[in-house]
């Protein structure tokens, strides 16, 4: 097991191991004890989803996948089911059998706790017995969601107990994600991000990780065309600060150049199969930071989202618009795929922000240690001041 550092109640790991994973704040802070002894490294020995299924009308084939799962007449499946397709086609295309359970939920806001702490009661109080799968559909919200119910459902307590690193004991139930948008890698990741009573923080654990991923490209053509692309750009980002950062690595390049070359694709040219090559930028670029970090630009985004409510990926876009003198070459390709898509960014955000939750913003962004020291090595802290922080958000 990797050394604790004093003070610390979780691992602070780095380049090697991830810290703070993806999307989420750490509880504290560190430094990496990896740096300067790297004789003593030690490496993340990392979980994948095992089963993967990829194709134009591959929904169809989820009936076919499910059906080993359903051992006898009381097994039924829930289907997490983001509600922006309640009533649309695609809902009458799940594979319901008798004592299947369609859950839609909403993700107007990011994740909670509480929200999900309630579904996990209503899943208890529809069957006698636990359902034999969970299946996300939907977007990084929806997908997010179905982790951490399979994960509750078979852990006691509050999900807020568990956001952290490896505090899950129980497998989860069997859960398979089917995405409806691209970008977020949370399709792969290890994590699901939930804003709880005291922080925003994920519940990261090799449980969490779907045994399943079903991607059909087709299902991303009802995306409104300002989410797709705040998304898409998710994982451009994911991408320019995996590789731009001191942790990167052959196994981290090796995805992270091939989701960027695809993200170009996508947002560059015209291609007839722009869904399923964005899909495939968004698996590659999570297994890209899955062994390196984020940087930035994430850093940033956290602190727009902890005290200003906004999304993840809008987050990252407004954040990373700023950031030339950290990623001059992808900030310039960005702003480029932002005028080819029309698309614009709200500004003036922190206007007539109060000092305090100014303040507050700083801190949160400052926490990140492990994203600062990808970004900027060890010394960050010289580099990155609260000072110069402040003067990001009062630009943004
Ligand atoms: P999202 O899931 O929040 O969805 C954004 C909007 O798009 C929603 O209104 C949703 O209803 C809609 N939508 C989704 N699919 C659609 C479709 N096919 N057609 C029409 N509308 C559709 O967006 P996201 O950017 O995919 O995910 C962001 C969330 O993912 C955040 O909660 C963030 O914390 C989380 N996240 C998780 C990880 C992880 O590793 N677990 C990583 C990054 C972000
Ligand atoms: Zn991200």
């Amino acid at each position: 097991m990797p050394r604790l550092l004093p003070g610390l109640n979780y691992p602070v790991l780095c380049g090697r191991e991830r810290l703070a994973p993806l999307g989420e704040l750490a509880p504290g802070g560190g430094i990496c004890h990896f740096h300067e002894e790297d004789s003593t490294a030690m490496y993340r020995n990392f979980s994948i989803v095992p089963k993967i299924i990829f194709g134009r009308g591959s929904f169809n084939q989820l009936d076919d996948v499910l059906s080993s799962r359903r051992a006898n007449s009381d097994s039924y499946i829930v289907f997490v089911m983001d509600d922006v397709f309640a009533g649309k086609p695609l809902e009458k295309r799940i594979p319901l059998h008798g004592k299947d359970f369609l859950l839609p939920v909403n993700v107007d806001d990011e994740p909670k706790t509480s929200y999900i702490d309630k579904l996990v009661a209503q899943i208890k109080a529809y069957a006698p017995q636990l359902p034999a799968g969970i299946i996300g559909i939907g977007g990084g919200a929806a997908m997010d969601i179905a982790k951490a119910v399979s994960l509750l459902l078979t852990n006691p307590g509050s999900s807020a107990d568990y956001q952290g690193w490896d505090l899950i004991t129980k497998p989860a139930i069997y859960h398979a994600a089917v995405p409806t948008l691209a970008g977020t890698g949370a399709e792969i990741s290890r994590t699901c991000i939930l804003t709880g009573p005291e922080k925003k923080l994920g519940i990261n654990s090799d449980y969490t990780l779907f045994d399943q991923i079903l991607f059909d490209p087709e299902l991303l053509a009802g995306v409104p065309k300002d989410q797709w692309f705040y998304t898409g750009m998710d994982c451009y980002i994911h991408d320019v600060e995996s590789l731009n950062g001191k942790f990167i690595n052959a196994f981290s390049m090796a995805y992270g150049e091939k989701s960027q070359e695809l993200c170009r694709q996508v947002f560059l040219e015209d291609h007839a199969d722009a869904a399923d090559r964005l899909m495939m930028a968004s698996y590659f670029g999570g297994m890209s930071i899955a062994y390196s970090q984020v940087g930035a630009c994430h850093a940033l985004s956290y602190g727009l989202s902890y005290v200003l409510g906004i999304h993840h990926g809008i987050g990252c876009c407004i954040a990373f618009d700023y950031l030339d003198d950290f990623y001059p070459t992808g900030v310039a390709e960005f702003r480029k795929m932002m005028t080819r898509h029309g698309i614009q960014l709200p500004r003036n955000l922190t206007k007539n922000m109060d000092q305090q939750s100014l303040d507050k913003m700083v801190k949160t962004a400052l926490n990140l240690d492990p994203l600062w020291a990808n970004c900027l090595g060890p010394d960050w802290k010289n580099i990155m001041t609260p000072e110069k922080t402040l003067a990001l958000y009062k630009r943004m």
